[in-house]
């Protein structure tokens, strides 16, 4: 039978590029009910769908922060019944906490957080009655780890992996699947945004050194790490899809193995100050390695590129 698939946030990015992905499945395994918080910003996803679209797929309008916006989505979808939930909908945000104001803030971690924890105040009971369902959230590797000027983002996606984390051992009791997908850098309109978000960002708060290190060294660098590390849309979905369709899904997955040196320092040290004196090495001490090493990603990029197996590293 075909998977009910809810995918959130479909108006660009990765939530648009899983949901054509799915509905276009040769075996048409998935119906697929693609939202998004503004329908005007539909003619992207209806374009790409073609005649899936009514089909396979069919677009919802769905705001992550808003409780009757869930409720009505998912009343209207056949006996409620989500068999996927696909938790994407997210923002990012950068800059010194001294420049950013506390709704800023919080706007964040009602959208990364709590609109996954809304989402499944809806659908979980559903779930849990039938005891079957996957839940997949697009967490980050920053869900793992910290970087430089995302703190608050880093903080609303630890947040999701804290509560999964959780959750996890509750749902396996009803036979229920969770997975983090964690992507490291990729090249949608999040990262356009955040980009332009940070260069208009009113500095006046911080003080010159810290306005310094955002502008000359952070914002300087940010191009280079989505050009030299960045994924794409497509390939984040390909790997989502990989773990929707496993028979045994993993509770955690990267999809970006140049990016997993950085996450596994966390591991390889109990008291946590390898990853924050690596980084800190990067940035600060070590310019001209910093962009040796990118130039050297750059090499390994292109030559997976040519040998890229996604079997391999799905089934880690
Ligand atoms: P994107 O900006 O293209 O997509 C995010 C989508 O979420 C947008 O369509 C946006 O309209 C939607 N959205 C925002 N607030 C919403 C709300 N209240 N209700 C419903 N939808 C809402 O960027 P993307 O890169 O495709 O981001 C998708 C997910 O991937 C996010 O959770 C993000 O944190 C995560 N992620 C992105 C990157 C990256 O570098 N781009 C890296 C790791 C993880």
């Amino acid at each position: 039978a075909r998977r009910n698939v809810l995918i959130t946030g479909c108006s660009s990015g990765i939530g648009l590029a899983l949901a054509i992905k799915m509905a276009k499945d040769e075996q048409e395994r998935f119906k697929v009910y693609a939202t998004m918080r503004n329908l005007a910003k539909k003619d992207a996803l209806e374009e790409a769908a073609g005649h899936n679209l009514g089909k396979t797929l069919e677009i919802k309008q769905l705001d992550v922060c808003d409780e009757q916006s869930i409720k009505t989505c998912v009343n209207s979808i056949p006996d409620r019944r989500i068999d996927v939930l696909v938790s994407n909908a997210g923002m990012g945000l950068i800059g010194p906490i001294e420049c950013q104001t506390i709704d800023e803030m919080k706007t964040v971690m009602d959208t990364n957080f709590f609109g996954l924890v809304r989402l499944l105040k809806e659908i979980l009971p559903d779930m849990k009655k039938r005891k079957s369902g996957h839940i997949v959230i697009i967490s980050s590797v920053m869900g793992i780890q910290g970087i430089l000027f995302n703190d608050v983002y880093a903080a609303s996606k630890f947040a999701v992996e804290g509560f999964c984390e959780s959750l996890a051992i509750q749902a396996l009791k009803f036979k229920l699947q969770l997975s983090l997908i964690e992507p490291g850098p990729v090249v949608t309109e999040f990262e356009r945004k955040v980009f332009e978000d940070g260069m208009k960002m009113d500095l006046s708060a911080a003080d010159e050194e810290t306005a310094d290190m955002f502008t000359n060294i952070y914002l300087k660098n940010y191009k280079q790490i989505f050009q030299s590390l960045g994924q794409s849309a497509e390939e984040v979905a390909e790997h989502t899809v990989k773990i929707i369709l496993a028979e045994n899904p993993p509770f955690r997955h990267q999809t970006n193995t140049l990016y997993t040196p950085m996450t596994t320092l966390k591991y390889a040290d109990p008291n946590g100050d390898l990853p924050i004196d690596i980084f800190y090495k990067m940035v600060f001490h070590h310019d001209k390695i910093f962009s040796a090493s990118l130039n050297f990603i750059k090499l390994l990029r292109w030559r997976s590129r040519k040998s890229f197996d996604l079997g391999k590293s799905s089934s880690q």
